[in-house]
Order: structure tokens, then C-alpha cells, then sequence
């Protein structure tokens, strides 16, 4: 007999896990089966270079179907799972519900935004976790540019110009440094934009920026964006989103057409739907060997699980990076082998983080690994050199590669391809693909 393994979600985690499983179970013994709502897994590090348009957005992911081997991939939203009955419930793409039958499950549904219930936020404000809502930040910067660029009134350019962002872990400090990064090149093409400038404002809640990363790192990175002219409000909360402008906890308000949301994620909503034991937070409660508490044969790992962290003497969950997600996931492949009698030792989850990089654009990045901190242009060198090894396949390397290569040498392209994969109505549509004679017909 076969045994059923099913892995909820393909993003770090679950791919690693499934590549492992097909590495080290035969497929006569087990059936694998991942289940993800795209056929992609996203590569997050890349994410803020696909919105500054250093890389091209299909080259920041990972076509699911190249990397497994002999596992299926399932297309199709996991909606509830009943874990008594060995079942995971998936919604397909044409709105089917399937049960999916397991033997073992590993959960890995990662996370989403986390958002506050701040006045205004969730209507104005764009996220940046997700590939559709990068190039959105990308295309209302250049949209903002083209508004603004018809103004007379450079008192109304301002709030077109101005560039908000909140929360400054590292995704939130790359985000932006990267955009503003764009943005100064950008803004060459814009003679009546380039006279009033922009403006960049970065909000944190927390007295410094980047508690991932250790105080000195995160000064010489405040030193450099300062120095770009970038505003960094430390100790400071958003209060209220407005269409055209923000208020801080300050009392300050700042005329914004454009706030980005980058404080921090939460696991997955689908998540709680499984009927598994989750911690304050809303993440699956496992051991050290990822086993989901008072489960035999469920999993989960990543962002939506709380893993004991060896680096902190397991009194505390692993911090939601890549690199421990995808670790986990080869840690609990291995632990569902050896719970299938497969040869393998069951193992603890023990990784300690080796390091960390925070590439702000520029050729500039602080990092450190091993103990060892970089900083300037070696830590960017470093940095980049880490993604393209970790980047799955030789094509997907040499498309980074490329990518940069071509944006080093002849600059970034400019223009707002924001209605792409969104035709309008067949009939008379312009060639930019707007539909606007369509609509006026
Ligand atoms: C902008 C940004 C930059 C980052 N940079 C770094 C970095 O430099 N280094 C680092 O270590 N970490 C970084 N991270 C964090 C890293 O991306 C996450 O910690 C990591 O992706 C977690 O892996 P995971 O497998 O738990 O979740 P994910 O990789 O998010 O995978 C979850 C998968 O599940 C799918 N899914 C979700 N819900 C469902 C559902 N209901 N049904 C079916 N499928 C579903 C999703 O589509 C996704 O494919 C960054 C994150 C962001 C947002």
C-alpha cells in the first residue's frame, strides 16, 4: 500500500518538504500530493526588485510543475480540513469541493498581511506581500508621476509625490529603498515632477528599524536612507489612511496618494479552519519535531506554524523567514519518513538563523552571517549572490543574472503595464489596452 501524503500550501515550506519526500520515499510507497491556489511558489527575497522593476515579475517565481518530480500538483484553495477522519478539504479552481484523503498532512499555508483596524487603512492602503501587490506599488508610482506631471500647481503635485510606508521590519526597508531607488531614476523622465522632487517617509511603531537585524546594522542602514532623503519616523503610529493624505499618532499629517502597508504578517486565515490546536498568534502549536500537538500524522511548519526555536531555547516560536520555512520543511519530509517506518530518524527542527541581508538598492545592503556584519556594497554583492544560489535552476539563475545585469547598464523601464492579464471588452480597445474608446462607444 501507498501511503497518502498531502501538503497544504507550495511556498517554501511545502516545496521543500515535497522535493524531499520525492527525494527520499520511492513512489511506489507514497503518493505525494501538494496543494497550492497557484501553480507558482513566490520567492519573496525578490519581491521588492520585481517592484522597483530591477527584475522582471516572472523571474521572482518558481513554476511548481518544474521543480517536483513524481508528486501531484493540485491546483485549489484548502478551505477546512477534518483531521479525525485523515480528510483536507480544497475548493477547486472551477469552484468543485474535493476531500482529499491523507495518511500523513503537513500543513505549510504560510501567512498573510497583518493589518490593525486603522480608520481608512484597508481601503487606501496597498500591502506588499504579494506579487499583484508589488507591480501595484510599482504602477501607482508611475501613474502618481503621470498625474502629477499635468498639474500647474506644485502644491497639488505633493501629495502625488509622496510615498508613505508603515512598518519597517527588513521586507518593509527593502520595499522601500528599492522603489525610492526607482523612483529617482524615474523621476528623470518627468521635467515638472524632477522640480518638486518626492517625498519618502517611513513609519515605524518600535524605537528603531529593523529588529530582525542588530543595532548597528540597522543604524548604518537609518544613516543611509537618511542620507537619500528618505524621512524615518521611529516611536510613531499611523492613526488614519485618507484618500489623500495620512495622520500620524504625532498629530502630523502627511498629503499621500500612496501608503504601503508593510507592519508585519499573521498565518493564513484558512488555517484555523483545520481543527488544529493554534497558539495566541492564530499559528499551528507543534513540538520540536514539527508535529502538530495531540496529532500523530499532521504537520505544519513555516509562517503558519509555531515552531519551538532552538536559538532561543525553545521558550519562543522560530521568527516567519524563508529560511526557516524551508528547513522545516525538509525536517518534517524526513520525520513523516521515519513515521512511515521508512528507514529514517525522526529529528528535532534545531536550525539557528546564519544570517540575514537587507539589500536597499543602490548597490548598498547591510547583512550578517556567521557573527560576521557587512555593510555597503560587499554586503549588496553578498546579498545578491545568496538569493541567485538559493534561487531554484540554472534558467531561473540566469534570468536574475540578466535582469540585473541589463539594469545596471541601461536602467529600468518606465512604462505602466498595470492592465495586463485584464483585457477589456473585445471591441475597441486601444493598443495600450485600456478599452476607454469601448467604453465610449
Ligand atoms: C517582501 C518580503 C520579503 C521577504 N524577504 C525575506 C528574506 O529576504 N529572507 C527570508 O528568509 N524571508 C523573507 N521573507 C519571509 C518569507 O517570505 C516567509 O517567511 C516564507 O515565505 C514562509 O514560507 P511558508 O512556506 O510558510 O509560506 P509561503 O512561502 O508564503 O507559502 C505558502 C503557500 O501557500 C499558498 N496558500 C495560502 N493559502 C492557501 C490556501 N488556502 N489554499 C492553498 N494554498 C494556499 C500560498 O499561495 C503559498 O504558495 C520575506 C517576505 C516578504 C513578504
Amino acid at each position: 500500500m501507498a501511503w497518502k501524503i498531502v501538503i497544504a500550501g507550495g511556498g517554501f515550506g511545502g516545496l521543500y518538504a515535497a522535493r524531499t519526500l520525492e527525494r527520499i520515499l520511492p513512489p511506489q510507497s507514497a503518493r505525494i500530493t501538494l496543494v497550492n491556489d497557484v501553480n507558482f511558489m513566490l520567492y519573496t527575497p525578490l519581491l521588492p526588485g520585481a517592484a522597483a522593476g530591477t527584475l522582471e515579475p516572472r523571474h521572482v517565481v518558481v513554476p511548481l510543475r518544474e521543480e517536483l518530480k513524481h508528486a501531484d500538483l493540485r491546483l485549489g484553495t484548502v478551505v477546512g480540513a477534518a483531521p479525525d477522519h485523515g480528510r483536507l478539504s480544497v475548493r477547486g479552481p472551477e469552484g468543485d469541493l474535493e476531500e482529499l484523503a491523507y495518511d500523513h498532512l503537513i500543513v505549510a499555508l504560510g501567512s498573510i498581511s497583518r493589518t490593525f483596524p486603522i480608520p481608512g487603512l484597508a481601503e487606501h492602503a496597498i500591502g506588499f506581500k504579494t506579487l499583484p501587490e508589488a507591480i501595484a506599488l510599482r504602477n501607482r508610482l508611475l501613474r502618481s508621476f503621470e498625474i502629477a506631471e499635468a498639474m500647474e500647481d506644485g502644491r497639488e503635485r505633493e501629495a502625488y509625490l509622496t510615498f508613505v510606508f508603515v512598518g519597517a521590519g527588513y521586507a518593509g526597508v527593502e520595499g522601500l529603498a528599492e522603489l525610492q531607488d526607482f523612483a529617482a531614476d524615474a523621476i528623470e523622465l518627468y521635467p515638472r515632477c524632477r522640480t518638486s522632487g518626492t517625498r519618502f517617509v517611513l513609519v515605524e511603531a518600535r524605537d528603531r528599524i529593523m529588529q530582525e537585524i542588530p543595532r548597528s546594522l540597522a543604524e548604518f542602514a537609518t544613516r543611509e536612507l537618511r542620507g537619500r532623503g528618505i524621512e524615518i519616523r521611529t516611536g510613531t503610529q499611523l492613526e488614519e489612511v485618507r484618500e489623500d493624505s495620512v495622520r500620524l499618532s504625532t498629530g502630523e499629517t502627511i498629503p499621500t496618494r500612496t501608503v504601503a502597508w508593510t507592519a508585519g504578517v499573521k498565518p493564513h486565515p484558512a488555517v484555523a479552519e483545520l481543527g488544529l490546536p493554534l497558539d495566541g498568534g492564530g499559528r499551528i502549536r507543534v513540538d520540536s519535531y514539527l508535529q502538530v500537538e495531540g496529532r500523530e500524522n499532521v504537520w505544519a511548519i513555516g509562517d503558519a506554524a509555531a515552531v519551538p526555536d532552538a536559538a532561543q531555547k525553545y521558550q519562543r516560536p522560530t521568527p516567519p523567514t524563508a529560511q526557516h520555512a524551508m528547513r522545516q520543511g525538509r525536517t518534517a519530509a524526513r520525520n513523516v519518513a521515519a513515521a512511515t517506518g521508512a528507514g529514517h530518524r525522526r529529528r528535532r527542527f534545531t536550525y539557528k538563523t546564519l544570517g540575514v541581508f537587507v539589500d536597499m538598492g543602490r548597490n548598498q545592503a547591510v547583512a550578517q552571517t556567521l557573527g560576521i556584519r557587512w555593510r555597503g556594497p560587499i554586503a549588496w554583492f553578498l546579498a545578491r549572490t545568496y538569493h541567485l544560489l538559493l534561487m531554484p535552476g540554472m534558467k531561473r539563475r540566469t534570468r536574475l543574472v540578466i535582469d540585473w545585469s541589463i539594469g545596471l547598464f541601461f536602467g529600468r523601464d518606465a512604462s505602466e503595464l498595470g492592465m495586463l492579464g485584464h483585457p477589456p471588452a473585445l471591441q475597441g480597445q486601444s493598443s495600450g489596452g485600456t478599452g476607454e474608446e469601448a467604453a465610449g462607444d
